[in-house]
């Protein structure tokens, strides 16, 4: 039986502290928040999109960065290993659209609930208010030094890590694989442990408390941390017709985003207009295959083009429209294309239509026509920027996965020392996707530690 010391009460946090306490290990979840998944909380909308019932296989398809490393933790703790945990803890789910799969109820609290039931029941002990500061370890040399020092301090826990602490850059003989010790909170207490989990989230949404913690920890221990940058966030938009649609959502849309002549994305879902922008499931996804890309784009823009009617084609739409021309033969434009779309969406058309408003039906010219089909197949929008994090779903780069043993998720280097959910170099695009990464990476570690 090991002692584990889990860093951080979120997904990753949580579902590692379950399996490593079934596992009959004494679990210590040390969280810094006053309850537990502040952040599981929020997801979904307050739904929590708890996982995607998909192929194990198709899982891979969403994943952004580093999909072949998640191939050991999706095949031993994938989608319906997940459904079957939380309806075995007594959560319901269902399967939406896009195989989305959330708890009958539609509460994302049913989800906390059954995952601190389920730690209770196994013994875990739940720390909250409890920060931590710094992550400890020690080298061959350090146990040496450490027997004398504790022999001579009367075996005082505080001096005991400040001597580890001081003797972490003795290594032995660069050969011997260094190892976790424990942990130091923000008070200054040394907690000691034999595995340490570092489940600290990422460094979006920072009032859940994700506040990129554990990149510090890794770095302070010498494990290299890739760049990260907000992902999963809404886009800036340059035209001025776009805040006027503020609040409008649409549900089938297709959107095609161009880098120069460059078609670099295309997808087809739901979207929504904002006061600086476009959100929404689709650009969110959307904006994960830009990203940096975005940066380098001719003036640091992309074109943009929605299809407002992506079920028609351009000879469909066209026969759709002249059979409510027909009808409307001495009515005026503004009053007959109402019916096409959402009423806060005519003006707009009609501002980019290129036929007057008041134009009477039967004045309109084929080639109006045609310029208007083309407006509805291709709405234009032109991209400028990215969200922030404190607006980002998910964390782009993390903790390399390089470091880390993807079979068991322990650091190469440092023994006793693990890795699951966010903080990692993992990301994908929505649908219950990177819930899944931080479940299927908190089971791997929990299961690996002896
Ligand atoms: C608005 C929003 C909606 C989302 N919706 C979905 C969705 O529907 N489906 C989906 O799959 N994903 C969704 N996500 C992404 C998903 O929430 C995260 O990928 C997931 O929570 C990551 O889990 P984690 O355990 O790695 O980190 P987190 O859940 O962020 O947990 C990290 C925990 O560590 C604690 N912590 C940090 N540092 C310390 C420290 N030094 N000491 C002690 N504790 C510490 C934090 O307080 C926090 O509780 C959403 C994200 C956001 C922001």
């Amino acid at each position: 039986m090991s002692k584990v010391l889990i860093i951080g009460g979120g997904a990753a946090g949580m579902m590692a502290g379950v399996f490593a306490a079934r596992n009959h290990h004494e679990v210590h979840i040390l969280e810094k928040n006053e309850k537990l998944g502040k952040k599981v909380f929020i997801t979904g909308k307050g739904r929590c999109n708890v996982a995607n019932a998909c192929d194990t296989e198709e899982l891979f398809l969403a994943v952004m960065s580093n999909p072949k490393f998640l191939y050991s933790g999706f095949y031993s703790f994938g989608p319906q290993d997940v459904m079957n945990f939380f309806e075995e803890a007594g959560v319901p789910l269902k399967v939406e659209r896009g195989n989305r799969v959330f708890p009958q109820s539609d509460h994302s609290s049913d989800i906390i609930r059954a995952l601190e039931r389920e730690l209770k029941k196994a013994g875990a002990k739940i720390h909250l208010h409890t920060a931590v500061k710094e992550i400890v370890k020690e080298s061959a040399a350090d146990s040496e030094t450490e027997n004398k020092s504790e022999s001579n301090s009367g075996n005082n826990s505080t001096d005991v890590a400040t001597a580890k602490l001081k003797n972490k850059a003795e290594k032995a003989d660069g050969k011997e694989k260094e190892k976790i010790t424990g942990v130091i909170l923000e008070d200054g207490t040394f907690m000691e442990g034999d595995a340490v989990i570092v489940a600290t989230g990422g460094f979006s949404y920072q009032s859940t408390g994700s506040t990129g913690d554990g990149y510090r920890f890794a770095k302070e221990l010498g494990l290299k941390v890739t760049d990260i940058s907000p992902s999963l966030v809404p886009l800036k938009t340059k035209e001025d017709y776009i805040p006027k649609l503020q609040g409008l959502s649409l549900k089938n849309t297709g959107l095609t985003i161009k880098n120069g002549k460059k078609v670099l994305y295309e997808d087809f879902g739901e979207m929504m207009f904002t006061h600086f922008g476009v959100t929404g499931p689709m650009i969110l996804s959307a904006s994960a295959h830009i990203g940096a890309k975005l940066a380098k784009a001719p003036n640091g823009e992309m074109s943009a083009y929605l299809d407002l009617k992506p079920a028609l084609t351009k000879e469909q739409l066209d026969a759709r429209i002249l059979r409510e021309f027909e009808a409307g033969q001495n009515k005026q434009f503004k009053n007959v294309i109402g019916v096409l779309f959402p009423s806060s969406l005519t003006p707009v058309m009609l501002e980019l239509g290129g036929i007057p408003a008041d134009k009477k039906i039967h004045d309109i010219s084929r080639e109006e026509r045609q310029h208007f089909i083309d407006l509805i197949k291709a709405f234009p929008f032109t991209i400028t920027g990215m969200g922030e994090f404190k607006e980002a779903i998910i964390t782009k780069g993390g903790v390399s996965v390089k470091e880390i043993n993807p079979g068991t998720m322990e650091s190469k280097k440092i023994s006793g020392l693990y890795f699951a959910g966010e903080v990692l170099d993992l990301d994908a695009v929505t649908g219950g996707y990177n819930l899944q990464i931080a479940w299927s990476t908190a089971y791997l570690a929990a299961q690996a530690i002896q």
